[in-house]
């Protein structure tokens, strides 16, 4: 018997999960991405994932400490298997010592592969430093190089920022660079050719990010979502597209050759080909709640453990546990769909 759509076994949530070993869920996946958000606050308004007046901010108590942090992510690393560390937010750059976060995730062993995402403001004067810190990777959101457009998205005249950013990185060796567009619905196809000219003549890999229902105002509608076959579409009456050969393993993105290679973009159909069978990771919020999903609706308060005195084989068992009560798929798709409370900008995309 397998779960309808996603070809996973369906096994019984009642059983305990296990003690030790891979962090594991009742379908038989293994989480081994951490996705931490560092922060709820961001210095751009993209449209599709805060208002315009920005959010309640977590207070700042409510926030973990950064020992606390560290804390977790050596459970995560020591204990539970996981081998790659990626931080987000809201916006991680403006978190005062995100290099020193870095540098004590790199001194853990086994030294896990460490990755930002950015929406690249402040990312030219960061980017050598971070990369002295230990940061491997860093995927960098843009979602139009049109000036004009991209105020409008995110509600800020920041476009060169983001840009000299891109450079920064690029200069500091902080590549393969991801360049990650969700594209407005009005503009977006438009968008997406000058994007990807724009990202093959500079060595950037483009994906495609579909819309998903996470944004603070609940306003996402299925119908003013551009799916990942109409860009494609569009692509295509610029670009020669072939599916790319290398096995997609678990990531999330679709990669196809451009124009023969060796130049890929990726789509990331999250709403129209969902991938969630062979999802690996496994979220932490800035105020130290893991989600198993980032369309969960139950979170594990991993916070409140810490400060009551818990002890890592505690914490452990809670962050197993949750994991193994991961549901089988985001269900966007279903019926009964519910959006989470939390928008994307305090889960951590
Ligand atoms: N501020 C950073 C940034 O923009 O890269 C990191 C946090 S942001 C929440 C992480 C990613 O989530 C970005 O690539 C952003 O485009 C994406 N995102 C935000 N809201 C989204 C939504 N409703 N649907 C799909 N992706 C979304
Ligand atoms: Fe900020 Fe990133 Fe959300 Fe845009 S997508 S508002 S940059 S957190």
């Amino acid at each position: 018997m397998t779960v309808v759509g996603l070809g996973l076994p369906a096994m019984p949530t009642a059983r305990p999960g296990p003690v030790g070993g891979p962090l594991v869920d009742t379908y038989g996946r293994v989480a081994t991405d951490l996705r931490v958000s560092l922060t709820d606050r961001c210095n751009l308004r993209c449209a599709y994932c805060m208002p315009a007046e920005g959010l309640d901010w977590l207070p700042n108590d409510a926030l973990l400490q950064p020992d606390e942090l560290i804390r977790l992510l050596r459970i995560a690393v020591t204990r539970l298997g996981i081998t790659s560390v990626r931080f987000t937010g809201g916006e991680p750059l403006v978190v005062k010592g995100l290099e020193d976060l870095v540098a004590a995730t790199a001194t853990l062993l086994p030294r896990p592969e460490i990755a930002l995402t950015t929406n690249g403001v402040g990312l030219a004067r960061r980017a050598a430093g971070l990369r002295r810190a230990g940061l491997n990777r860093v995927n960098v959101s843009l979602d139009t190089v049109d000036p004009q457009h991209f105020t409008r998205v995110t509600r800020r005249n920041r476009l060169n920022d983001v840009l000299t950013g891109l450079a920064g990185a690029a200069a500091a060796g902080l590549g393969p660079i991801k360049v990650n567009a969700v594209l407005d619905p009005v503009t977006g196809l438009d968008d997406s050719v000058a994007l990807l000219r724009f990202c093959v003549a500079h060595g950037y890999q483009l994906r495609i990010i579909e819309q998903m229902p996470l944004d603070a105002g609940h306003h996402w509608r299925r119908d003013a979502t551009l799916y990942a076959d109409d860009v494609l579409a569009a692509l295509r009456r610029h670009f020669t597209l072939t599916p790319d050969p290398t096995p997609r393993g678990s990531a999330p993105a679709e990669l196809w050759l451009v124009n023969g290679g060796p130049a890929k973009v990726g789509t990331i159909a999250s709403v129209s080909h969902e991938f969630c069978g062979a999802c690996d990771r496994t979220r932490l919020t800035a105020d130290g709640q893991v989600r198993s999903c980032l369309f969960s609706r139950q979170e594990t308060d991993l916070r409140s453990l810490l400060r009551s005195g818990a002890d890592d084989c505690a914490v452990e068992a809670a962050w197993r546990a949750a994991m193994w009560a991961k549901p089988a798929g985001h269900g966007i798709n279903d019926p009964g769909f519910v959006q989470p409370v939390r928008p994307m900008s305090a889960i951590g995309g």
